[in-house]
This record gives structure tokens, C-alpha cells and sequence, in this order.
């Protein structure tokens, strides 16, 4: 089997040192092309603006043949065809790469199992979306250069959020203190807080925490809201009185879409800890890094 990337642990501590090295190099210089000829098929069952363009725009500086199919262009959405037998077809179309979004947890998993190539979750259900977490923790670093011993708290809609899922995983095994803060109904329980501290008063956090990442309600997870969206709000939006609580270095990040109203009002727009463009920045060249590390290897 070829090497995929479906969640962070596919990824030693060292391979991830590297993909950062690698970021930062692409981010100084553009790469050649690396990915020459190599043909990327982007399969998104399930709407992206940020993770989809930036996909894109990573195969397409490094020179890939790019194919993008919507749910509808799919034949196994449609016509009964199997996974296993959709991926037969495109390896016998010489496909070497597979980005897949879906709203199924392990979907990808399932491809990179029948496929004769490389497969890269971008995003599967409420599992993981590893390339955001990648993303996340290389933005953490440039900001504070050693992690371990930094809190980070995770707030809002944890239980139904993949990307709290996969950046907690990464940041937990780098020594960060994770909090997970939210209200009980969008808390994980049991193995799946996977080592961090669980709040549910965000106010009791603002002042220790070195990172906020704030998270959108993830409103088609779920059938009925568990609590008005007023009580949500008075309780862990942050907003100008919030935010003036947080130390003189703390950060603010959000994966996006963020909810204007919902987990934050404009004031964290214009707060001059928002790194909110600095992660979609820094996705583009991380994604570069796993797409070449994948087909490549390591050099
Ligand atoms: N864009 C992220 C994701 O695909 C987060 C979100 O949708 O709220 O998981």
C-alpha cells in the first residue's frame, strides 16, 4: 500500500518536522515542479470553499494534472458503482493522487485501502482533517516557536468538529495542555478527550490560555440545536469584553467558516491576534509539503 494521509497519526514526529521544514522552504521560494505530470483527482463529496481552492492552488504550483469531480460527476454516487471499483479505474487512468472530502467518517480510509496510489483526507465526517491540523500547528509554531508547555483551548462545538479532533491529536503529542472548552452537550467524553482538560466556562480560561481556536456549531452533524443560540452566545462567544481578558500575546485562530454572531462578533475581526488569514495562508504551502512528501518522499 502506498502511504496515505488520512489522520495526523499516520505522521511521525519527525515527518511532521519535516513537512514544516518544507512548508517554510516553499513559503521563502517557490518549489520547481515537483508534482510534474503527476495526475491529482480531487473527489468533494461535501461543500469546501477554503480546503478545496487550497488543494487546487498547492497541485497546481506544483505542476500536477488536476481533475476536480463533484458529487454529481461521481458514479458511485449515482450508479451503484463501488468504491473499490471507482478507484480501479482511476489508477488504470495512471490517477497517482486522491483528495477526497466526505461526509462518511472512514470513507477515505476505505479508498486508500483499494487504491493503488496516495490518498489525502480532506476531511471525512466528525473524524479528521488532517491537513487542517497540520495547518493550525505550523501557525501555533510561527507564533510561539516551542509549543510544549503552551495552552491551547479549543472552544465551541468539539464533539461534531473533525478538525478539533486532528489538531488536538498533533497538539497533544507535542506537549501542549489542551482544554477543550464548550457546553457539556458539545464536550466529548471517554477516550475520544484523548488526553486533554475539559472547561465549560470559557471566562475561566481567557486569562491562561496562550491560543484560543474557536470552532463553528456544526449545524448538519446534528439534528436539533441542544441549546438556544442566545444562551450560546452569552456564553462562549468571544467578544470585546472577552477578548480584553486575554493576555497581550494570546492568538486567536478559527479553520473557517467562521459565523459572524455565533462564536465571534467583527471586534476578533480587527483584534490584532486574529491569525485567521495566516492559516489559510500557510495551508496552500503545507498542503504543497504533504502532496510532495507523499509522491516523493522524503529527500
Ligand atoms: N472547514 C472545516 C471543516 O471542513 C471546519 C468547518 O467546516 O467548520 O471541517
Amino acid at each position: 500500500m502506498r502511504r496515505s494521509l488520512i489522520d495526523l497519526d499516520d505522521l511521525s514526529a519527525h515527518e511532521i518536522e519535516y513537512l514544516f521544514e518544507r512548508t517554510t522552504a516553499f513559503e521563502r521560494k517557490a518549489p520547481s515542479r515537483l508534482l510534474d505530470g503527476v495526475a491529482c483527482v480531487n473527489m468533494f463529496f461535501e461543500q469546501s470553499t477554503r480546503t478545496y481552492t487550497s488543494f487546487n492552488l498547492a497541485e497546481l504550483r506544483l505542476g500536477a494534472q488536476v481533475v476536480n469531480l463533484a458529487p454529481k460527476d461521481l458514479s458511485l454516487a449515482t450508479k451503484g458503482e463501488t468504491v473499490e471499483d471507482t478507484v480501479i479505474t482511476l489508477a488504470a487512468m495512471g490517477v497517482q493522487v486522491l483528495v477526497v472530502r466526505h461526509p462518511e467518517a472512514g470513507f477515505p480510509k476505505r479508498l486508500a485501502m483499494a487504491f493503488d496510489g496516495h490518498v489525502v483526507n480532506a476531511g471525512d465526517g466528525a473524524h479528521a482533517h488532517p491537513t487542517q491540523a497540520l495547518l493550525d500547528i505550523f501557525t501555533l509554531r510561527e507564533e510561539f516557536n516551542e509549543l510544549r508547555g503552551l495552552t491551547v483551548a479549543i472552544v465551541g462545538d468539539v464533539l461534531h468538529s473533525r478538525v478539533a479532533h486532528s489538531t488536538m491529536l498533533g497538539l497533544i503529542g507535542l506537549g501542549v495542555d489542551v482544554v477543550l472548552v464548550g457546553p457539556e452537550c458539545f464536550l466529548p467524553t471517554g477516550h475520544a478527550i484523548a488526553g486533554a482538560r475539559i472547561e465549560r466556562d470559557l471566562d475561566a480560561v481567557l486569562e491562561h490560555a496562550h491560543a484560543l481556536i474557536l470552532l463553528r456549531i456544526q449545524r448538519e452533524r446534528f439534528e436539533t440545536m441542544p441549546l438556544t443560540d442566545a444562551e450560546y452566545v452569552a456564553s462562549y462567544r468571544l467578544d470585546h469584553a472577552r477578548l480584553s481578558r486575554l493576555r497581550p500575546q494570546t492568538i486567536v485562530m478559527h479553520p473557517g467558516p467562521y459565523n459572524r454572531g455565533m462564536e465571534l462578533d467583527d471586534s476578533v475581526l480587527e483584534f490584532a491576534g486574529w491569525r485567521y488569514a495566516r492559516q489559510v495562508m500557510h495551508g496552500v504551502y503545507v498542503r504543497m509539503a504533504v502532496l510532495d512528501f507523499l509522491v516523493n518522499g522524503q529527500r
